[in-house]
């Protein structure tokens, strides 16, 4: 971990049910969890105002997309207003199950980010490349591609972390080594050092996710560049959540 204040986020995706929410926020509330770690849960849109409800403010809350602009006429959608509404400061954006299941590109997420930090609510920028792209030698190429998007929409880069997750690493079991992350992780810091600031690149966390878990986290967690975690599978189990938020070293 570097010297940013250790962040993980637990990605809940499209699970989940009533009662199997109300069991999480249980094991998270009975968890003993690091003082010195941000933590934030992203429940499904509908489950969210329970788990406000119901969970320790010591854990934030956050959307896992968001409409692009103002609500209105958009059947479907949540707006970022409608996330403060319900207290809900965070949304993670660009995961790539947006970007490659449901189709949103480069330039959509971008502005959905822009959107999101003019209402206040904070971004969780996902980032990563393809197997394929990275057999071909293009991970920097992707990641760099998909951050410059980022940077073109984003200001306040105060309210962001940014999240690499390498498709081929996320949901597979298949965990990039500590010595992958820490490149892409060095890279994107210089990316972000020469083509946004100095201050941007050193003040900004940079977190790691793909089929992260309680026994994987540790290694993960020494790397420099490291400075946190965004957890999918592993995050709907309280104790091994609780395991991977006390890796910080
Ligand atoms: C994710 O979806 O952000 C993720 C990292 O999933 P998993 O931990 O299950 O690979």
């Amino acid at each position: 971990a570097g010297s940013g204040k250790f962040f993980v986020g637990g990605n809940w995706k499209c699970n989940g049910t009533k009662d199997s929410v109300s069991k999480l926020v249980t094991e998270l509330n009975a968890a003993t969890l690091e003082p010195d770690v941000d933590v934030v849960v992203a429940p499904p849109f509908i489950y969210i105002d329970q788990v406000k409800n119901s969970l320790t403010d010591r854990i934030e809350v956050s959307a896992q997309n968001v409409w692009i602009g103002k609500g209105g006429a958009y059947t479907g959608e949540i707006s970022a207003e409608q996330l403060v509404d319900i207290g809900c400061q965070w949304v993670i954006l660009g995961h790539s199950e947006r970007r490659h299941v449901i189709g949103e590109d480069d330039q959509f997420i971008g502005k959905k980010a822009a959107y999101a930090l003019s209402q206040n609510v904070k971004v969780i920028a996902c980032i990563g490349e393809l197997l394929e792209e990275r057999e071909a030698g293009k991970t920097f190429d992707v990641c760099f591609k998909q951050m410059k998007a980022f940077a073109d929409s984003i200001t306040n880069w105060a309210d962001v972390v940014i999240a690499y997750e390498p498709v081929w690493a996320i949901g597979t079991g298949k965990v990039a080594t500590p010595e992958q992350a820490q490149e892409v992780h060095a890279a994107v810091r210089d990316w972000l050092k020469t083509n946004v600031s100095p201050e941007v690149a050193s003040g900004i966390r940079i977190i790691y996710g793909g089929s992260v878990n309680a026994a994987n986290c540790a290694e993960l967690a020494k790397k420099e560049d490291i400075d946190g975690f965004l957890v999918g599978g592993a995050s709907l189990k309280g104790p091994d959540f609780a395991t991977i938020i006390n890796s910080v070293t």
